[in-house]
């Protein structure tokens, strides 16, 4: 088992624990050195360090960005970020901006479905300063609208449903800019999460290096041991280093825990190899 945990969600954006019930909860679960990756916000580090430095863990500045890139989503974590940096700061204040004018046109898009006060319904669970769409499936669960969060995406937030709404996020090249400016390393989240083809999959390894990112998140919550194998061989292949995370949102999710990630494949050159502290 791996006591780093280089992906995880707070209130800060569309995880269900605050930074401090997150860090509390890992160490509790044996994590010794844990990134918060907040989707587009660095503002849960604050009280995670707080939180922090009263365990015996090590927090690392990270945050989950999000990517348009060939018509597809994507996400890169950057890990060791300054979160001072301007640079950073101001990309993800425009993706934000960008969230909620998104928000809002999920929120007018299911209201013409007959689903009315999404945008508050949305807004009231989202503790922090930006709305995804997870909070809208917390509302319409809420609603009995569907059964569960899965549920919901399913139903209506993905392509061809009634509230979905293409994502125009960051280009690619300029997330990894933030990153590096930043001081930070920029990972490619769950690559086996998107859907493309390995041809398509391949080149955005070739892209994604080329602008200056270094790793790729092997192991994750959302893969299966196969898909550890598989990109453990392309970040080899690649000379991607190797990442590894929960991706953990909350107890809501009880399929991804805490402190249960399993060692990376043994070809895998790790993403903290020469990061100092680690114990
Ligand atoms: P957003 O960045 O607002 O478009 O939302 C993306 C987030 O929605 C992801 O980080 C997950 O937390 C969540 N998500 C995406 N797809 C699903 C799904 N099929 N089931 C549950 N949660 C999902
Ligand atoms: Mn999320
Ligand atoms: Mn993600
Ligand atoms: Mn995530």
């Amino acid at each position: 088992m791996l006591t780093i945990d280089l992906h995880t969600h707070s209130t800060a954006s569309d995880g269900t624990l605050t930074p401090a019930q997150l860090v509390d909860k890992a160490a509790a679960a044996g994590i010794r050195n844990l990134a918060l990756t907040d989707h587009d916000t660095t503002a849960g580090l604050a009280e995670a360090q707080a939180a922090a430095d009263k365990h015996a863990i090590r927090l690392i500045n990270g945050c989950e960005i999000s990517v348009s890139w060939s018509q597809t989503t994507i996400h890169v974590v950057g890990l060791n970020i300054d979160p001072d940096n301007q640079t950073l700061q101001q990309g993800l204040s425009g993706l934000r901006e960008y969230r909620d004018w998104r928000a809002r046109e999920i929120a007018r898009k299911l209201e013409l479905y007959g689903l009315e006060n999404a945008y508050e319904g949305a807004a009231a669970f989202a503790k922090g300063e930006l709305i995804g769409r997870t909070h809208f499936a917390h509302y319409l669960v809420q609603h009995g609208h569907a059964e569960s969060i899965r549920q919901v995406f399913k139903k209506f937030l993905v392509k061809n449903k009634p509230g979905y709404v293409s994502g125009r996020w960051a280009a690619l090249g300029d997330v990894v800019d933030w990153i590096t400016a930043a001081g930070g390393q920029a990972v490619i989240a769950h690559p086996a999460r998107y859907s493309v083809t390995r041809a398509k999959l391949l080149r955005l390894l070739d892209e994604f290096r080329e602008a200056g990112g270094i790793g790729l998140e092997v192991v994750s919550g959302s893969h299966s041991r196969d898909e550890y194998q598989t990109m453990a061989k392309h970040a080899e292949n690649k000379q991607l280093k190797a990442s590894a995370g929960s991706d953990y949102h909350g107890p809501e999710n009880p399929w991804i825990e805490l402190g249960r990630l399993p060692a990376l494949p043994d070809n895998c050159e790790p993403v903290w190899q020469d990061w100092p502290q680690l114990s």
